[in-house]
Order: structure tokens, then C-alpha cells, then sequence
């Protein structure tokens, strides 16, 4: 008799080009697990019904992305540390009793991949003031940066950030800023692109070379591109510099462990998402 596989899955929309269910389904061949990792691309009125037949469905645990991260919160009986005070989650757990255990990996991969490159920010700047970006303002009151500042496009974004986060990390001097050049970059050590602003190739670039110097580390969370023009003016200043693909795998393989509560195969889901990312 073969069982049936344990179903695990993306939920969000759009979602056709996501690159978890490369590095998930990678995992559990390496790990021999019987399980399929599959996109549920849900439109807002099919949310509720979904939640309703995971059980029947045989779905034991899935990740969340745009436009639900928020939208998921009142449906979680149990919120990791995170969830709560990002407003957003991105894994949820169906724990045996049928209850929605919700966690935010995005700010811990964030936080796990500047560990992994050595990267310790004090002073830090941020563009985007959206879900993304509260995630990496989360991780970076939860290490030791002592400024951060913001600049969105929409002024009431940035301010609302600064108000979210200044009474949770009341060490930290925030300030949301009107232009990128109030960002201050001289005077930054970390330089954080949360915004959507690279990822067309008619995009422009939000931040002038001269701003760009060698003692600024420059991520940009997107991953596709690999190399955004921001990123390209990094490495011309002589920057140091991240794309946003090890926070996707960072924040991954905490998914990954939360879900199967197995220990992730790091390399495999690493090697899953570079063939993923080429194939984009
Ligand atoms: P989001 O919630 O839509 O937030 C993006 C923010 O950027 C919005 O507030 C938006 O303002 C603002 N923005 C747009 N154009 C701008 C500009 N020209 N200057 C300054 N701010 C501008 O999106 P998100 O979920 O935070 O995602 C942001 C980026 O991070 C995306 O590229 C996403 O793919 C990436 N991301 C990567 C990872 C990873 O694991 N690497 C994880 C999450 C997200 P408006 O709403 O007014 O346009």
C-alpha cells in the first residue's frame, strides 16, 4: 500500500514564478520524506474555504505570501514572537489538534543571512516602508543597529513604521525621511532596498552613484534580478553586497523546519533555488 503524500504549499497571488516549491520538493527527495510541496494561487474569497479544508485535504502546514501575510493573522489560534509585532506571517503550521500555529520567517531569515555574512549594522538605511521592510526593521531592532531611517514613496508608510517600531525598540532612533538623499547613506553602514524599484529593466535606480560608498553594505531583498542596477552601482563604488535570494532560502529553511520539524537540508534547497532562479 502507498500512502498518500503529506501535502504542504504556497498560498498567496499571484504566485506562478515562486521558487519554494523547487527548494521544499528538493528537500524532501534529499530527506526521503513523502510529501509534495504545491502553489494554492487563491483569490481572496477562496482564503476562507481553503483554511476550512485543510484538513480534508490533507494539508499539514503552508507558507504565505502576498497579498495574505496580513490577512492570515486573524485566522492563527497560536502567533510566534514576531508575528504579533510585524503584523505579518508567512508560515503557518496545522498542529494536530487542527489549530493554525502562525510564524514570520522573513525577519529571521533576513537576520540569519546577515549573520551568515558577517554583517553587523549600527546605522541603517531602509527603502520601502512595506511588509518587507517591517520584517527587516524587526530584525535589525532585534540586533544591535542603533539608527534606522526610512524613505517610501508614500510619506504616510514611513512614518507609520517609524510609530510601529519606535515604542517596541525605544533604544533605537528612527526617522522617516522625504527623499533618498535624507537617507544620510555617508553616515550608514547598511543599506536596505525593501522596495519593488529593480525589478523591471526599465526601473530606475532610486539611489545616485556618489551616494554609494565602500564602508556601506547594500541588500537588495530582490532576488530577480539577480544583479539590480542598485546592486551593479554597489559594486562599481566598491560596496559590499546581498540580493534578497538568502533571505528567501534563510527564511525557507526555518519554514521548512517549522513545518516538517526536520533539520533542512541548507545545500539542497541552495542548489534548488540557483537552478530555480536561472530558469526565471
Ligand atoms: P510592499 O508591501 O508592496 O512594499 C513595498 C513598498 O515600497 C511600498 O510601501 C511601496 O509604496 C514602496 N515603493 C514603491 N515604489 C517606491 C519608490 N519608488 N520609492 C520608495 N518606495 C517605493 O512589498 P513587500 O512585500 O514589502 O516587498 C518589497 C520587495 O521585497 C519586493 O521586491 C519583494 O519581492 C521583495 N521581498 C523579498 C523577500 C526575500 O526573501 N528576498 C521577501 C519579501 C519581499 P506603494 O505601496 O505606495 O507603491
Amino acid at each position: 500500500m502507498t500512502l498518500k503524500p503529506k501535502l504542504y504549499g504556497l498560498v498567496g497571488f499571484p504566485i506562478k514564478h515562486s521558487l519554494s516549491p523547487h527548494m521544499h520538493n528538493a528537500a524532501f527527495s534529499a530527506l526521503k520524506i513523502n510529501a509534495k510541496y504545491k502553489l494554492f494561487e487563491l483569490q481572496a474569497e477562496q482564503l476562507e474555504n481553503f483554511l476550512d479544508n485543510l484538513k480534508k485535504n490533507n494539508i499539514l502546514g503552508f507558507n504565505v505570501t502576498i497579498p495574505y501575510k496580513e490577512k492570515i493573522l486573524p485566522y492563527l489560534n497560536i502567533k510566534s514572537f514576531g508575528v504579533r509585532e510585524i503584523g505579518a506571517a508567512n508560515t503557518v503550521v496545522v498542529t494536530r489538534d487542527g489549530k493554525l500555529h502562525g510564524f514570520n520567517t522573513d525577519f529571521l531569515g533576513f537576520s540569519r543571512h546577515l549573520k551568515v555574512l558577517k554583517v553587523k549594522p549600527r546605522k541603517a538605511a531602509i527603502i520601502g516602508a512595506g511588509g518587507a521592510a517591517r520584517a527587516v526593521c524587526f530584525a535589525l531592532g532585534k540586533s544591535k543597529v542603533e539608527e534606522i531611517c526610512i524613505y517610501d514613496i508614500d510619506a504616510y508608510k514611513s512614518l507609520g513604521l517609524v510609530s510601529q517600531f519606535k515604542d517596541i525598540f525605544n533604544q533605537i532612533k528612527f526617522s522617516a525621511v522625504a527623499r533618498v538623499e535624507e537617507l544620510n547613506l555617508q553616515d550608514k553602514d547598511l543599506l536596505v532596498n525593501a522596495s519593488p524599484v529593480g525589478m523591471r529593466p526599465d526601473d530606475p535606480c532610486l539611489v545616485e552613484s556618489r551616494l554609494i560608498h565602500k564602508d556601506l553594505f547594500v541588500y537588495d531583498l530582490i532576488y530577480n534580478p539577480a544583479e539590480t542596477k542598485l546592486i551593479a552601482q554597489a559594486k562599481l563604488a566598491g560596496a559590499h553586497y546581498s540580493n534578497g535570494l538568502g533571505m528567501l532560502l534563510y527564511q525557507g529553511i526555518l519554514a521548512f523546519e517549522h513545518l516538517t520539524g526536520k533539520k533542512a537540508p541548507v545545500e539542497i534547497m541552495m542548489a534548488a533555488l540557483e537552478k530555480g532562479v536561472k530558469k526565471l
